[in-house]
């Protein structure tokens, strides 16, 4: 390793830290991962799994152990608490799988852990100095400061990013002006009107005044809720102080009245409708990923997401870069394809917070969007939008519509018979499907990769298609023959 302490510094051991570095563990890469806390907390801020991301726990063998950890499926989505489906995108999981967040870290630290790379808590980076060559991270731990050089540094430590910071990249946004909390609150009676288990985003909740909005989420424990509280036109002096469960307590009454009566209040936080997006993803050996490189209100469930999705791009890139297989314009394409999928989020949960409704005129705004939102095609377009499984990839053009397309993993004819492909990902390699082995040697070449499984196919769902080679996160990169328009 050339007198270097480690190939990857992961800054943060968030749901992005863990899953970028079994990402990189898988393929070999040798990965430290530091971590300010001494332990989990156990709080959990978000509460699912979209589609696009279960597919992506797929494609390691790791969503069926998610799905053990969960408490519920729910059937479909939300734009701005409008339901959309998931008609039309063929997927093999056409609903949002409930786990909280502390049980996608427990379970994601733990796969890292039988791969053998574990999280070194209570190690803050403090700061890092890069040269053409390496990266020194300097980490403080109970036993002082420490420095540790490695090839790449990747900063997933959250929307307060010391790493974003220590890199100086631009971060532009808004800072808001309201405010939401939550609360996992414990009802000997529940308020009335409370569905008592997640099975659909309908009834969840909606506006309750002008500005402010209310949900109440069953969390499979019976009587145990995650109640949601905002509003949109006044924030806290303190956005970052703690919430006393007094606050709770008449945000609860002001919600649902006095039909309730609380048990137990377990945690409760707040958080702020800032929406804000570094400018860059990597400047030279220094990279950012999950709330590190964005943060935005928590409409539509999507943060935790987008931060997995992005370790998933990062994984193989920086994983290819730092084995020698591929050079600095592979490891580019992670800004060049995740920034705008990125702002494409800070837009619709723009979009969402306008669609609560502030006065006369937005209500009847709101109104009309959820009947547009009924049509079968809209409902698809925003489902695609917040789910991520409407992500295309223009790195490769749109001659083929494999090309920068996902995997949906209906099964493939073999001679052996049918055969679900996600089954080729879990190792992290490349997979061509190819109706002829003579196409093995240019897939190859296309991946700059010794890690390609190549499966004989009968036919592929693509007419005067020979072959299609996916990445390791299931987008396809390259199509034989080529297409001619
Ligand atoms: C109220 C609320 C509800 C939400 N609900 C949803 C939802 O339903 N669905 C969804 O998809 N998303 C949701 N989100 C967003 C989601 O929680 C975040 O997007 C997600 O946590 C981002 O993961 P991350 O790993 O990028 O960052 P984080 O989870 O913030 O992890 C960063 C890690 O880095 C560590 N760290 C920080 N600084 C340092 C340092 N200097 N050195 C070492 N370690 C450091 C932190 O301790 C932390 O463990 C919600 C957010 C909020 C606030």
């Amino acid at each position: 390793m050339n007198n270097l302490g480690t190939d990857v510094v992961v800054a943060g051991a968030g749901p992005t830290g863990l899953m970028l570095a079994h990402e990189l563990a898988l393929a070999g890469v040798d990965v430290v991962v530091l971590e300010r806390l001494p332990e989990r907390t156990g709080l959990s801020k978000a509460l699912n799994l979209q589609p696009r991301t279960a597919e992506m726990l797929e494609l390691r063998g790791l969503l069926h152990g998610a799905e053990e950890r969960s408490f519920t499926t729910v059937q479909d989505g939300h734009f701005a608490m409008i339901p959309v489906g998931y008609d039309g995108w063929d997927t093999r999981f056409p609903f949002q799988l409930g786990i909280p967040q502390a049980q996608v870290e427990a379970y994601l630290e733990e796969q890292l852990a039988t791969q053998g790379t574990k999280v070194l808590r209570g190690a803050e980076v403090i700061d890092f100095v890069q040269d053409k060559d390496s990266v020194s991270v300097r980490y403080r731990t109970n036993g002082g400061e420490t420095r540790l050089r490695a090839k790449f540094l990747v900063g997933c430590d959250g929307g307060r990013s010391v790493v974003r910071k220590g890199l100086d990249v631009d971060f532009p946004g808004v800072n808001g002006e309201g405010f939401g909390m939550v609360a996992d609150v414990l009802f000997d009676k529940i308020p009335d009107g409370a569905q008592k288990q997640w099975r659909t985003m309908r009834n969840v909740g909606g506006a309750t005044g002008d500005t402010t909005f209310k949900g109440l989420i069953p969390l499979g424990e019976p009587g145990l809720y995650r109640f949601v509280y905002g509003d949109r036109a006044s924030r806290p002096a303190d956005i970052r102080s703690a919430v006393s469960h007094d606050e709770v307590r008449r945000a609860l009454l002001e919600s649902y009245g006095d039909s309730a009566t609380v048990s137990e209040i377990r945690w409760a936080s707040q958080f702020s409708d800032a929406a804000r997006q570094a400018e860059h993803y990597r400047v030279g050996r220094v990279l950012l990923a999950g709330d590190a490189a964005h943060i935005h209100f928590p409409a539509g469930g999507q943060g935790l997401n987008l931060g997995v999705q992005d370790a998933m791009n990062l994984g193989w890139k920086l994983a290819a870069t730092v084995r020698g297989w591929a050079g600095d314009d592979l490891l580019d394409t992670y800004e060049a394809e995740r920034h705008p999928v990125g702002a494409q989020v800070l837009h619709n949960v723009a979009a969402q917070t306008g669609l609560i409704p502030r006065s006369h005129e937005s209500r009847a705004l709101r109104a009309v969007f959820a009947d547009l939102a009924a049509l079968p095609e809209v409902s698809r377009h925003l489902s695609g939008m917040v789910s991520g499984l409407g992500i295309r990839y223009a790195t490769y053009g749109t001659s083929h519509p494999a090309l920068g397309s996902r995997l949906t993993d209906q099964d493939v004819a073999t001679e052996a018979g049918p055969l679900r492909p996600s089954t080729l990902f879990h190792n992290g390699d490349f997979v061509l499907l190819t109706t002829s082995p003579a196409h093995t040697d240019a897939a190859r070449a296309q991946a700059r990769s010794p890690r390609l499984t190549t499966q004989l196919v009968t036919s592929l769902p693509w007419p005067s298609t020979d072959a299609v080679l996916y990445r390791p996160d299931g987008y396809a990169c390259w199509v034989t023959p080529t297409p001619t328009r």
